[in-house]
């Protein structure tokens, strides 16, 4: 911001320079002495005293500021407005304050045509990107435009938000874009290498984490830009091994969120953090194989077994009743809600994305419980049945039993090398160790719809 203050009176200037660093009894002092001072701006960039508040982070200033109703939407010699610079700094109680203020959220400078959602997913700053979403849902701008719209939005070059996000290596943003319906394979106009999508991008930039995201939520590995190029050659050609083997089309394809399936979508905040932990999980034990080079459909001996602490867990869990009864390997954490059969997140997710590796293609039946064959409308976070400890009715026995379900169930959330090959197995290609079990397993997996 500096090169910006120079210039002008220096009433003028003494006020800027307050503005940055906070000063907010000089900046009161100087507005008192002139009050007209409040509408100047800097002589090049046209900044005005809120936007210098806003990129500083200057919070007080800045609520004095809009409190003397200074227009929120005021813009420099670029268009930008207030809003875009927090979000670009990532001052999220400037952001939060300047959105209170009715700041427009869907402004665009005439630098590339961008709003403060590009700003926020370029910069990679999370949490005013999720500010300016929340917003969103209940500004009456974005009610006209709609909210879908609204994630989607374009840039001067036809970038949206998740391609600038996939671009610059900005994992958490890219997943709070696709979790509030960015459109996982849109390319662009003529941001990057034409037609690009996200996948292209977050190629290109080199980050595994983005990468990740995108593929479990349906990203497709053989989309071409339009110079023809797939996700793969582009990885390639910027030297990122790791990303290349992942886009490899002839790898392994990862679990895809199943995003499509209604009750998905009405999922509880704590049930499907569980299914988003399970999906990435899973798709971590796939990409170890991969990254190894090792073809992970061959049946894996055993993958975690090395792991004596896992299977200590694993051996007091099997004690316990309450084991996952597709894969006895994990508790059950997620519950059928209509018929309150229990399974572990890894085998709800694999039943539900199972048949359905790519959104693009998938066919919207709902899966339908294993144990009952009913319809699956609604899952929810399983309730560990008798939990009280102190109910005189459940005796010694059974509540040390509970509390060793409980704690085995907080280890194998917690642990990192679980299970997930094998329990993925009944449904995708790998074998796992489950081969005693395949008998009652396949009496539900082969009838496929
Ligand atoms: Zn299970
Ligand atoms: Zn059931």
């Amino acid at each position: 911001m500096g090169q910006g203050l120079s210039c002008g009176t220096s009433q003028e200037h003494g006020l800027f320079r307050a503005v940055q660093v906070g000063d907010l009894d000089t900046v009161e002092a100087v507005l008192g002495r002139e009050p007209a001072l409040l509408h100047h701006a800097t002589v090049y960039d046209r900044h005005s005293a809120l936007h210098i508040a806003a990129a500083n982070g200057q919070i007080e200033i800045l609520s004095m500021l809009l409190g003397r109703s200074v227009n929120p939407d005021v813009l420099n010699r670029q268009k930008q407005s207030p809003l875009m610079l927090a979000a670009m700094h990532g001052k999220i109680s400037c952001v939060e304050k300047l959105l209170e203020a009715g700041a427009n959220i869907l402004k665009f400078d005439s630098l590339h045509g961008r709003t403060c959602l590009h700003y926020a997913a370029y910069y990679g700053h999370d949490d005013c990107l999720q500010a300016i979403l929340s917003a969103a849902q209940s500004n009456t701008v974005a009610a006209s435009w709609g909210f879908a719209r609204f994630v989607n939005i374009r840039d001067g070059r036809g970038a949206t938000p998740l391609h600038l996000a996939a671009r610059q290596r900005r994992p958490e943003c890219v997943h709070i874009l696709l979790d509030n319906g960015a459109l996982v394979c849109a390319s662009t106009g003529g941001y990057g290498c034409p037609g690009s999508t996200p996948l292209h991008l977050a190629a290109k930039g080199g980050s595994l984490d983005c990468i990740r995201e995108l593929l479990a939520w349906g990203a497709d590995r053989v989309q071409r830009d339009a110079s023809g190029r797939i996700p793969y050659v582009v990885a390639m050609k910027h030297r990122h091994g790791a990303c290349a083997a992942l886009l490899n089309p002839s790898s392994a394809e990862p679990l895809v969120w199943p995003s499509p399936l209604k009750f998905i979508g009405e999922l509880n905040q704590e049930a499907k953090a569980l299914l988003e932990q399970a999906l990435m999980e899973a798709n971590r034990e796939r990409e170890k194989s991969i990254l190894k080079g090792t073809a992970y459909s061959l049946p894996s001996p055993s993958p975690s077994h090395s792991d004596v602490g896992v299977e200590d867990n694993i051996s007091e869990a099997s004690s316990d009743t309450e084991l996952c009864c597709i894969c006895f390997e994990q508790v059950c954490t997620i519950e059928v809600q209509e018929c309150g059969h229990q399974m572990c997140a890894h085998c709800t997710l694999a039943l539900c994305c199972h048949n359905k590796p790519n959104p693009t293609t998938a066919c919207l039946t709902p899966p339908v419980c294993p144990f009952c064959r009913s319809t699956i409308y609604r899952l929810a976070v399983a309730k560990i049945r008798n939990y009280d400890d102190t109910d005189s009715n459940i005796g010694d026995i059974s509540s040390s039993k509970l509390r060793k379900s409980r704690r085995s169930q907080n280890m194998s959330e917690g642990s990192s090398s679980f299970k997930g090959l094998s329990a993925v197995g009944p449904f995708g290609k790998m074998g796992g160790r489950s081969s005693g079990r395949v008998a009652a397993e396949n009496e539900w997996v082969d009838d496929k719809p």
